[in-house]
This record gives structure tokens, sequence and C-alpha cells, in this order.
């Protein structure tokens, strides 16, 4: 929960005095909003700063309000144009939202998304190697340090120090992504906590957000992900290591695992933006990344699938690039399968969740 001043009991309504009931947002007689002062410095603060910072301004602002509030609504699409200008500004991974993008129909035809998603590997990259900063932010947290040390030593008494080193570095540059992301628009996070034989998390303030918001935060992690698998993939080929091919296909079984559309995992947090019929794409697409993986398994991503496909919560328009990243994903993280990686050292890490928690849904 937000960080609400607490309306002790006892305390009456300012405009009428009926007493006020701990975390009740607005008076239940006269419907005064308990939190009005609040809100108008919260307003007034948002309306001079920054975009980010307005944007987490008017969120603490949408905490204080009862949702049925008119103020709400208007407050909703202040968060929505705010947090859509933010995406757009300089230094997002450019051509990554083309305003001329085709219906969802032309771009399941096959070749247009091949050639977005090699359009946004380059831009990926170059865009990764600018990030080097924020890579290295987790680390200067103790919490993190500690849990990663933890998860370490487990995974190499089970794999052996490198691929443990793989699997951790695979897990954090995916959560590194969703701070990313929770950081561009402006809502807070802890930095991520390694559960050892697990994956790992990283914890969200309750905050409002948009579907198509969720959908972007969801996804960062397996985009950033795959950045990190096609660097262990390129460096492994040019060097020739089994080393960094197995960790590059493990990236990539963790990434595509996480595009589960379940529970709150990162795919779920996809689908939280996508209409029914682009759903059933979408799970579609899931079932068929891991086909290579056998029959079984693609299976069991099938009925996770059509779990995700029933989820209630459709918003009223898909976002197509919540789609197109989502389809792209699931190509480029199938394509791993085939990395030329020698049997013995096939054996998979069991799945590791990689989790932006604690989120509405
Ligand atoms: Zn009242
Ligand atoms: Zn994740």
């Amino acid at each position: 929960m937000p960080d609400l001043p607490p309306n002790l009991p006892g305390r009456g309504c300012r405009q009428c005095g009926t007493e006020l009931v701990p975390r009740m947002l607005a008076c239940p007689a006269c419907g005064a909003l308990v939190h009005a002062d609040e809100l108008k410095r919260l307003a007034s603060a948002a309306q001079q700063a920054a975009p980010a910072e307005a944007l987490a301004l008017w969120r603490q602002a949408m905490a204080l309000l009862p949702p049925d509030a008119g103020q709400a609504a208007i407050i909703a699409g202040k968060i929505d144009a705010l947090s859509r200008a933010v995406e757009g500004s300089p230094g997002t991974a450019k051509g990554a939202a083309p305003k001329n993008a085709r219906g969802w129909k032309g771009l399941a035809a096959g070749g247009s998304v091949v050639l977005l998603m090699l359009a946004k590997f380059k831009t990926l990259i170059l865009f990764a190697l600018g990030q080097g900063k924020l890579l290295l932010l987790g680390l200067t947290k103790m919490g993190t340090l500690l849990s990663m040390f933890a998860s370490f030593g487990l995974y190499w008494s089970l794999y052996g120090w490198k691929f443990a080193a793989g699997l951790i570095l695979s897990i954090y540059v995916h959560e590194m992504g969703h701070v990313f992301m929770l950081r561009r628009l402006g809502l807070g996070a802890s930095v991520p906590m390694f559960i050892p034989g697990l994956g790992a998390l990283i914890r969200l303030k309750q905050q409002y957000m948009t579907p198509r918001e969720d959908a972007r935060i969801g996804l960062a992690g397996p985009i950033w992900g795959l950045g990190g698998a096609v660097f262990a993939a390129v460096l492994g080929l040019a060097f020739h290591s089994q080393v960094l091919l197995v960790i590059a296909q493990w990236g990539a079984w963790i990434n595509l695992f996480n595009l589960v559309p379940v529970w709150s995992l990162d795919g779920a947090r996809g689908f939280h933006a996508l209409r029914r019929r682009e759903r059933i794409v979408a799970a579609v697409a899931f079932a068929a990344a891991w086909i290579p993986a056998g029959p079984g398994v693609a299976l069991l991503a099938g009925a996770a699938g059509v779990y995700g496909i029933l989820q209630r919560n459709e918003p009223p328009a898909t976002d197509r690039r919540a789609f197109v990243e989502y389809l792209a994903l699931c190509a480029a993280l199938a394509a791993f399968h085939w990395l030329p990686v020698d049997p013995p050292t096939r054996t998979a890490p069991p799945p590791q969740v990689a989790l932006a928690a604690g989120m509405p849904r």
C-alpha cells in the first residue's frame, strides 16, 4: 500500500463531522475528499515538474482518490498522456513504436514481424551499450549483492561456477530491464533481490498504472534478457565457447519461460494490454516457441496460453507495441533452441522466475 497519512480512528470529516475509518479516501456522508490538501499540493507540484517526475506525483495523487471520484478519471488521463510522452522521448529505443504500424493482421503475416525484430535488435544493442551505468546500479546495494551471492553459491554447487555466473547475470540483466522501464515511467521500485533456486524479483510500490504501462514494464525484462542472451551467443560463436553458448541458451529459456501469461509473470503483464483476439495469436506464438523443447512442454505452454486468453482483465483496446514485442520475443527467444550446443551440456536449469511483484492486476 502507498504510505497514506493515517486517518486516526475518531477523526471526523472536516465538512460534516462524520467519523472516518482509517484508509477511507472520501467521507461516506458528504463525499468530501479526506486528502484534499495533499491532493492540491501534489497537483500544483506536478504541474511544475518534468514529465517523469510529474508522472510519479500524479500516481501518488491517484492513490489518495477514491476510484469513482471525478478527479480520478482526469488524473488517469494525465498519467496516460504523460507516460506516452515519456515513452516517445529521446533516448527510448527509437523505431520501437512506429506511428504508422499496420494492423495486427498485417503484423501477424510473418515477414513484417521478422523485419521489425531485426530493426529492433540493432537499436537494442546500441541502446544496451549506453545503459552500462544503470546495469551497475543494483550492484551497489547490499541486499542485491548478498542475495546474489547466495544464489551464486547454490547454482555453483549444481552447475559449476561458470554456468552459475552466467545464470545469475542473465537473471540480473532481465531484472534491470524492469527497473529501467519503471524509472522511465516514474514508478518506484526496489533493486532486484535474488531467491536462490527460484530466480529474482523486484518489489513495486502499489501504484496506479495503465495496462499499456503494465505491459511495457513486464516485457522490458525479457527484452533486456534477450539482449543479454544475444550478447552471450555472439561471444560464444565468435570464440567457440560451449560455456557461453549454453549460458546464452539458458538465458533465452529463462526469458521465454517468463513470457508465460499466468499469475503476475511478465507474460501476464504483456497480455494485460491485449484484447482477446491478439491474446489468442500471442498464446499460439508462445506455445509454438516451445515446440523444439518437445511436445509435452509445448502442450503445457499452450494450456498456460489458454489460461492467459481467458483472463478477464481485457483493456478497451489492444496496445500494438505490446503485441509486436510479445510476438517478436517469442520468435527471437525460440531461435536459441537451435544454438549449436553439445548434447552433454544440454541439461536445463529449473525454470527461473524473474518478475516484478506487488503490483495491482
Ligand atoms: Zn463529510
Ligand atoms: Zn521479469
